[in-house]
């Protein structure tokens, strides 16, 4: 099963796409994490993507498309994944799609997340993220059971810079004019799923996998 995750930045799409990886057992694939990890190591890709992540803007293309068709090449893929944060714009979508084509396959689902802006701002600013191993919490919809302390490995916990109101409203109109086309690309298709992403996390849950099938 090929899964996208589609939405606007804090939709709660790696929320989500995390419990689809676990439910369905296969890898759960952030081009956000990947960047992310790749800034800590202070890698040659980490310095240029950062200088794109800390304005709010996109990581151009080139530096994204191959590093996600390796990786989806490689073995622990073979029974499918959820891709969270990629494709962000039409050239990423085409490439992916060209790149399965190659191989005789294709996206099974893209699901949409669906989140006002008005909600969004709120959301980020609640958003925490561990150092160490990168799990994401909210300080009122998923809170960690000791404060400021992650449950899975007892790093510490940041607001990301990009999370900050300023940079958050600079990645929703990013979101608006890249990413949002993709919503008709996948419509045309027949394999986009919209979701109500405003209610509970279980509930948002259930929803897609009522779309996915048990
Ligand atoms: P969020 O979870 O809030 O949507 P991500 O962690 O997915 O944010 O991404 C953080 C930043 O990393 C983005 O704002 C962007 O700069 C960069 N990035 C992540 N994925 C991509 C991509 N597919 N194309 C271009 N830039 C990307
Ligand atoms: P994205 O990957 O789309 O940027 P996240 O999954 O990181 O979004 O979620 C953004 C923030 O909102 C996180 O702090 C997360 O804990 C919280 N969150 C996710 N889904 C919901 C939801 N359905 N209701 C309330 N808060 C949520
Ligand atoms: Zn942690």
């Amino acid at each position: 099963m090929k899964i996208i995750m589609l939405g606007a930045p804090g939709a709660g799409k790696g929320t989500q796409a995390k419990k689809i990886a676990e439910k369905y057992g296969i890898p759960h694939i952030s081009t956000g994490d990947i960047f992310r990890a790749n800034i800590k190591n202070g890698t040659e890709l980490g310095k240029k993507a950062k200088t794109f992540m800390d304005k709010g803007l996109l990581v151009p293309d080139e530096l994204v498309v191959d590093l996600v068709v390796d990786r989806v090449n490689q073995e622990d893929c073979a029974n499918g994944y959820v891709l969270d944060g990629f494709p962000r714009t039409i050239p990423q979508a085409e490439a992916l799609d060209k790149a399965l084509a190659d191989m005789g396959q294709k996206v099974d689902y893209a699901i949409d997340v669906d989140v006002p802006d008005e909600n969004i701002v709120k959301r980020m600013s609640g958003r925490r993220a561990c150092v160490d191993c990168g799990a994401t919490y909210h300080i009122v919809y998923a809170p960690t059971k000791e404060e400021n302390v992650c449950d899975k490995c007892q790093g510490e916990l940041i607001l990301r810079d990009d999370d900050k109101p300023e940079t958050v409203q600079k990645r929703l109109n990013v979101y608006h004019e890249q990413t949002q086309p993709l919503i008709d690309y996948y419509t045309e298709k027949k394999i986009l799923a919209k979701v109500d992403g405003t209610t509970d996390i279980e509930v948002v849950f259930d929803t897609i996998v009522k779309i996915l099938g048990a």
